[in-house]
């Protein structure tokens, strides 16, 4: 079959690989993809935001299935009118890409199904918002309701910072995103990822990661959209993923079938490992990125049928086998990254790297020129290592991450350093 892959950042080139390798994938279109995606299939140019163009394409190359990679045109409904137009499409509609798209939505859902979670207040006026915080106390967290990439979550950790949080999310700082506030009680405990793949009624664990948010090393500096990331999450035992089934994702999709509006694609969760128990922090509608990196390497099934299987519903006769080695990215990002990457600088040695054992490029914010391989974005390359431990992944990838010929980036040198000190430790 032919299949149409939508986006053009480091997840798109790993499930572009993942879609390539797969004897189902005839001939495989990504619009618009990047110059890693070019290796796997032809790069369109489509407007993604025209849904009624995206569809006479699938109708004029005969594709078979198509597959969104980032929540904006989820949130924007493309799955809908794909599907309307008569095309297979993997991902949710854009009701249920609420569970991304509206963080209250997702704190209202996790209420009523009795979904562990962080306590919280919903606002839409800044007096009463600041009420609520005075009668919580500090520290506290204060979220913009809609999509902000990544700029809607202040962890406050006084009563002065929560009050201007407030402010600056209801005068316009945010936009729309802020026009409603969400107040939590701030969680303590581990971080990881887990994703599912769901069907409307039916999930299937997928695998966990955990990620580097911070740009720099030892977790510092401003909050970027991901500096490395490896699976699986040490944290995350086989008890606590099916606790996390159980009491996270399956009640959640009963949910969004109460609610009807059945959830169909991967459900992200980004989870806090508390003393009580798994808490769900946030959910995505998508694959992560880096995280879709680790994922897919360690991916053993075939993943087509997988996502056949979520468009048609049929998921609970289906099982995916998932390699126990463990997967690290390190993100490589143009200097400037992330308040202003610089364009342009050329980068050599690429190909040296991926051609290292047991390592993967995957190409995000890179362009193609006439003679050179230059950067073209914030985040710009991803170097893959995979490896019996965390250790041995980060081990490989760093290796590949110095044949790499590039003055004009960087990258954090400690991605992992949780993992390999819990290793460290035995
Ligand atoms: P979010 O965009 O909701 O994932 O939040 C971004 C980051 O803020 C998360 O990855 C956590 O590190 C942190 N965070 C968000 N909500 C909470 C909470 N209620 N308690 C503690 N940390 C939080």
């Amino acid at each position: 079959m032919n299949i149409l892959l939508i986006g053009s950042g480091g997840r798109e080139h790993a499930l572009a690989w993942a879609i390539s390798g797969s004897p189902l994938c005839d001939r495989l279109y990504i619009a618009p993809g990047n110059p890693g995606t070019a290796q796997c299939g032809e790069n369109v140019v489509l407007d993604i935001a025209d849904h009624s163009a995206v569809a006479a394409f699938c109708k004029l190359h005969g594709i078979g299935l198509a597959v969104i990679g980032p929540e904006g045109p989820l949130v924007d409904g493309i799955a809908d009118d794909l599907i309307a137009a008569g095309i297979k499409t993997f991902g949710p509609s854009k009701a249920a890409a609420q569970l991304e798209g509206s963080k209250a939505f997702t704190k209202e859902l996790c209420a009523e199904f009795g979904i562990p979670t962080a306590g919280f207040g919903r606002f839409t006026d800044a007096n009463e918002a600041k009420a609520y915080v005075a009668s919580q106390g500090a520290p506290i967290v204060i979220k913009a309701d809609g999509l902000a990439a990544g700029k809607g979550v202040v962890m406050a950790e006084t009563l002065a910072e929560a009050s201007e949080a407030i402010d600056m999310m209801f005068s316009g700082g945010l936009g729309a995103a802020g026009a409603e506030v969400v107040i939590e009680e701030w969680m303590i405990g581990e971080e990881a990822s887990f994703f599912a793949l769901c069907d409307g009624a039916h999930a299937i664990a997928m695998a966990s990661a955990q990620d580097h948010k911070r740009v720099g090393d030892g977790d510092t500096g401003p909050n970027t959209g991901g500096m490395g990331a490896y699976s699986p999450a040490p944290v995350m035992t086989p008890a606590l993923e099916e606790q996390v089934m159980a009491e996270i994702i399956r009640p959640t999709l009963a949910g969004m079938i109460a609610r009807g509006i059945p959830f169909k694609g991967i459900l992200y969760a980004g989870l806090m490992i508390t003393a009580q128990g798994p808490k769900l922090i946030e959910y995505n509608v998508r694959f992560g990125d880096p995280e879709c990196e680790v994922l897919m390497p360690r991916l053993k099934s075939d993943i087509v049928p997988a996502l056949l299987a979520s468009c048609d519903g049929v998921l609970d006769a289906f099982d995916l086998r998932w390699s126990d080695e463990a997967a690290l990215t390190v993100v490589l990002a143009a200097k400037g990254y992330p308040a202003r990457p610089e364009k342009g600088s050329v980068i050599k040695g690429v190909e040296k790297a991926a051609a290292l054992d047991d390592v993967l490029v995957f190409h995000a914010g890179t362009k193609q020129t006439a003679t050179d391989l230059v950067a073209d974005g914030g985040r710009v390359l991803n170097v893959v290592g995979l490896g019996k431990t965390v250790s041995e992944a980060q081990g490989r990838a760093y290796a590949a991450v110095a044949l790499i010929d590039w003055p004009g980036g960087f990258c954090r040198s400690d991605i992992g350093w949780q993992a390999v000190k819990r290793e460290r430790e035995g």
